[in-house]
C-alpha cells in the first residue's frame, strides 16, 4: 500500500455538501491517509471567505469597531456545518474561545489560523481520522521564514503516531509558541510539507478545476487540460502568466521528487494534470504541453556595427538594468544587434533615461525603443529536435495576420518566445491553439 497525501482548497471544504465530496474521494481511495483542508471557501459566486471575515474580526477588534456580528456569521457556518456532517465536537467551545482570545487583542496570525484549524477539527471526526494540529509542527523562525528541516523532522516524528489524519492548513508557529501564518493561500505549503514528510507517492491537490489548461480559457474557450507537465515548463508558463500553483506552494513536493496531482473534487472523474520532475511521455501527436502570454513589455533594440567583436557588450547591459534593479526578461541577439526586453512596470517612467544611459555607455550606432509589447510563450518538450515546430507557428500567427516583432528561442528548445502588439495577444494565443492543439 501506498501513501498518498491529499490537500483540500477552501471551495472544496466550504459546507458540508462539499465535505460529503471529499469524503467520498477519499474513502474511494485508502492511500489517501493524511488530508490537509483549508478554511472554508465560497460557496457560490459573491460568497465571503471564512479566512476573510475573520482577519475582518480583527480589523475591527483592532480599530474597536464592533465586530460581533461578522463573528456570529464564522460561528454560524461553523455550527450548520457541524450539525449537517451529524458530527459532535463541541465546536461551540472552540468557538467561544476564539471570540476570548479575540476580545484579549490576540493576533491577526492567530485569528486567521483558526479557520483552517475549525474545519480540521469537523473533517477529522466526520472522515472518523486523527487530528493532527499543525501549531508545533511547522515551524518559522523569529523572522517568520519557513524552517523546512525541522519542520520537516517534527512532522515525521508526529505522522508516524497516526495511521489517518486531518492536518489544518495555512498555519504553524514561531519558536515562542504563537501561531504563524504563511501568506495568502498558504495551505498549498502545509500540503506539500506533509507530502514530503509523509514520504508519499503523490501530493493530490484537489481544487475546483480539472487541472492546468493549455492556454486560459478566458482566451480560448474549452480549452483542453494538460495531463502531464513537467516542474520547468509549469515555471515557464506560470511566469508567463498562466494561473497555477504557485511554484513556492509546491517546493517541497518538487524537492522531494514527489509529484503532484491537480484534482477537481466536484469532477473526480477527471484525471488532472499530474506535475512531474521529468517531462512525461507524450500522448499521441502531441507537440505543444501549453501556450501562456503577458502584455506590457518594452523592447529596446540596439544596433553597432562589428558588435560580434566587441567584448563585455551584454556585461553592460547587464550592469545598467542593474542600477535602474530593473531586470532582463529575455535579451534576443543577432550578429550586431541585441534587443533587450523589459517589463514596462519595472521602467516605472524612467524609459528615456535608460535609453540615454544606453547610448553613453554603449555608443550603438542605432536605438529603436518598441512599446506596448507582448509575449508569447508556446511551451513543450515535445518541440525539441522535431522539425518545423517554429515554421508551423509562424505560419499559424502570419495567416491570422500578426506582426511578430521579436523570437527567441532557447537552446533547450523548451520553449519559443514570440512578442507580438499588445492588442494581437488575444488572436495569437487562439491561432497558437488552433495549430497545435487537436
Ligand atoms: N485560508 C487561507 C486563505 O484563504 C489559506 C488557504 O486557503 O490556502 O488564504
Amino acid at each position: 500500500m501506498g501513501i498518498k497525501v491529499a490537500k483540500f482548497g477552501g471551495s472544496s471544504v466550504a459546507d458540508a455538501i462539499q465535505i460529503g465530496k471529499t469524503k467520498k474521494i477519499i474513502e474511494a481511495d485508502p492511500d489517501r491517509k493524511y488530508i490537509v483542508v483549508s478554511a472554508p471557501g465560497k460557496r457560490f459566486d459573491g460568497d465571503t471567505k471564512i479566512t476573510d471575515l475573520l482577519y475582518l474580526c480583527k480589523t475591527h477588534r483592532e480599530h474597536n469597531l464592533p465586530y460581533e456580528q461578522l463573528f456570529q456569521v464564522v460561528c454560524d457556518r461553523y455550527k450548520v456545518t457541524e450539525v449537517n456532517l451529524e458530527v459532535e465536537v463541541n465546536i461551540r467551545k472552540y468557538l467561544d474561545e476564539i471570540r476570548e482570545n479575540l476580545e484579549k487583542g490576540t493576533t491577526a496570525d492567530y485569528v486567521a489560523s483558526r479557520g483552517e484549524y475549525l474545519n480540521a477539527i469537523l473533517i477529522a471526526a466526520y472522515l472518523g481520522y486523527d487530528f493532527v494540529d499543525a501549531a508545533g509542527l511547522i515551524q518559522f523562525d523569529a523572522k517568520g521564514r519557513l524552517l523546512p528541516e525541522e519542520t520537516d523532522r517534527a512532522l515525521k516524528e508526529e505522522l508516524k503516531k497516526h495511521e489517518r489524519a486531518v492536518i489544518p492548513g495555512f498555519y504553524g508557529s514561531s519558536p515562542d509558541g504563537s501561531v504563524k501564518t504563511f501568506s495568502r493561500g498558504g495551505s498549498d505549503i502545509t500540503g506539500a510539507l506533509v507530502a514530503r514528510a509523509a514520504e508519499a507517492d503523490v501530493y493530490e491537490n484537489w481544487t475546483d478545476v480539472s487541472g492546468v489548461l493549455v492556454a486560459d480559457p478566458r482566451i480560448v474557450e474549452g480549452a483542453k487540460p494538460i495531463s502531464t507537465i513537467s516542474y520547468k515548463e509549469l515555471r515557464e508558463l506560470s511566469y508567463m502568466g498562466a494561473s497555477v500553483l504557485h511554484e513556492d506552494a509546491i517546493y517541497p513536493a518538487r524537492a522531494a521528487d514527489i509529484p503532484v496531482n491537480i484534482r477537481n473534487t466536484n469532477r473526480p472523474q477527471d484525471e488532472g494534470t499530474l506535475i512531474t520532475a521529468e517531462a512525461g511521455p507524450l500522448e499521441d501527436g502531441q507537440i505543444i504541453t501549453g501556450i501562456a502570454g503577458r502584455k506590457n513589455f518594452t523592447v529596446i533594440a540596439l544596433y553597432k556595427n562589428m558588435l560580434s567583436d566587441e567584448r563585455g557588450f551584454v556585461r553592460r547591459i547587464a550592469g545598467i538594468l542593474e542600477d535602474f534593479d530593473i531586470s532582463l526578461e529575455h535579451l534576443p541577439t543577432g550578429i550586431d544587434t541585441v534587443s533587450v526586453v523589459i517589463s514596462e512596470d519595472s521602467i516605472d517612467g524612467r524609459l528615456d533615461e535608460i535609453v540615454e544611459e544606453f547610448r553613453q555607455q554603449l555608443k550603438p550606432d542605432t536605438i529603436d525603443v518598441i512599446e506596448h509589447m507582448a509575449l508569447i510563450a508556446t511551451v513543450g518538450y515535445g518541440m525539441s529536435s522535431r522539425p518545423g515546430v517554429s515554421a508551423a507557428l509562424f505560419s499559424a500567427l502570419a495567416e491570422e495576420g500578426v506582426n511578430i516583432r521579436m523570437i527567441d528561442q532557447g537552446s533547450s528548445e523548451m520553449n519559443i518566445i514570440v512578442g507580438v502588439e499588445n492588442d494581437d495577444l488575444e488572436r495569437s494565443i487562439k491561432a497558437i491553439y488552433r495549430a497545435f492543439i487537436k
